[in-house]
């Protein structure tokens, strides 16, 4: 395959030195207790990522993996679940819920914006006897970032659960896990931490660990059974053989992360940099507020279809650049500016040959994408 920049929200570019780990020499991670240890320091770096004193698994499979894992470890048939649904991802929750015999009530929201806390406590007065609730922290596909930071608190105190899926915003954007009562947080490999995909990422608070392991009914499947990890460090014992490649790969990719000073705010200024190009040249973003840090969905100017935008993006520039599905399917493309992709050089070359593909099918722009770029990144 041509090496290309994906500039997709997801997977991301790898840095060198990611790439690099995967060529340690392994060991038998069931049998050597180094690993052990090994993998018990990588968790403890996760949490300083996101904030928490919760447990953390890293799970052998891609985010997805994480959101099964648990709907099938906490919800047992005929529990009442709250979907909050503002975009494709949230309205997908609802199909885990429902596999594993969750009640999943969906609490609709604007697709165009974040998700209403007003209307979320007002619907909360009439209504909390949920055992718990699953919200999206970044709508990947909409570009719109929801204020976990006051809807968690809110949930938990009208005494339910949070299960949020951070994938999409787990390295890119602030996260307090235990200040804002996040049950189970979680992310994946190939975002923000900029890790090859494989990998999810859950902290398990303790209230969500004791309704794990006193459920009425078995948790139905293994891999997806969190209930297999209590204790697999007192005891040297893992439900499956881990990956020790990936996870000395996202180890790597965890202390570049905690490195930097301070990547968030990279993330943030970067993402306003994109955002303002866009828009000051005159093209329309999908999102009308609640703008993420780490992916941009801007709406394909009439000129051009998306079809035709992401081959020369591609086939001239050697960029790939992200669509998206469902509704939005050829309605919008995507930038991602997560982790490794969040670099004024690379963002400058990906605005650049989009304002080339853009000129060329005579879409209009007011000045020049790159060059609008580089002085919001200035200020
Ligand atoms: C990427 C992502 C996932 C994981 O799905 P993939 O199959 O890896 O694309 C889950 N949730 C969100 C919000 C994501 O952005």
């Amino acid at each position: 395959m041509k090496k290309k920049l994906i500039m997709t929200p997801g997977p991301t570019e790898i840095h060198e030195t990611v790439r690099r780990a995967f060529l340690q020499p392994i060991t038998n991670p069931d049998l050597d207790e180094d690993f052990y240890e090994f993998y018990l320091e990588t968790c403890q770096r996760l949490k300083q990522i996101v904030d928490t004193k919760n447990d953390i698994l890293i799970l052998n499979g891609e985010g997805i993996l994480g959101l099964e894992a648990a709907c099938a470890s906490l919800i047992e048939p005929g529990d009442r679940i709250l979907c909050l649904d503002n975009g494709l991802f949230g309205q997908g929750f609802a199909h885990f819920v429902k596999i594993y015999g969750g009640e999943a009530v969906m609490l609709q929201f604007d697709y165009h914006r974040g998700i209403d806390v007003t209307k979320l406590e007002a619907f909360l007065e009439q209504d909390n006897r949920f055992k718990l609730a699953t919200l999206v922290h970044c709508e990947t596909p909409s570009g719109i970032t929801n204020p976990v930071d006051t809807i968690c608190p809110l949930l938990n105190a009208h005494g339910m659960m949070t299960v949020v899926d951070s994938v999409s915003a787990l390295g890119g954007e602030r996260l307090k896990t235990d200040e804002w009562k996040i049950d189970v947080l979680l992310g994946g490999s190939q975002k923000c931490l900029s890790a090859p995909p494989g990998l999810t990422l859950l902290s398990i608070s303790q209230r969500a660990w004791t309704q794990i392991q006193n459920r009425e009914t078995a948790i139905p499947g293994y891999y997806t059974n969190l209930a297999h990890w209590a204790g697999w460090y007192e005891n040297k014992w893992f439900p499956y053989t881990q990956p020790i490649s990936d996870i000395y790969g996202l180890r790597a990719a965890i202390d570049r992360w905690l490195e930097e000073e301070d990547p968030i705010q990279r993330h943030g200024l970067m993402a306003r940099g994109v955002r303002q190009a866009l828009l000051k040249a005159g093209l329309r973003l999908y999102p009308q507020d609640s703008f993420s840090n780490t992916v941009t969905t801007v709406m394909v100017p009439e000129e051009i279809t998306f079809k035709t935008l992401f081959n020369e993006m591609k086939e001239e520039h050697h960029i790939l650049i992200g669509g998206a599905f469902g509704y939005l399917k050829d309605q919008v493309f995507r930038i991602g500016h997560m982790g490794e992709n969040c670099h004024e050089a690379k963002l400058y070359l990906t605005l650049k040959a989009l304002n080339r593909v853009l000129n060329k099918y005579q879409v209009p722009l007011r000045g020049k994408l790159h060059h609008i770029f580089l002085q919001e990144i200035e200020i």
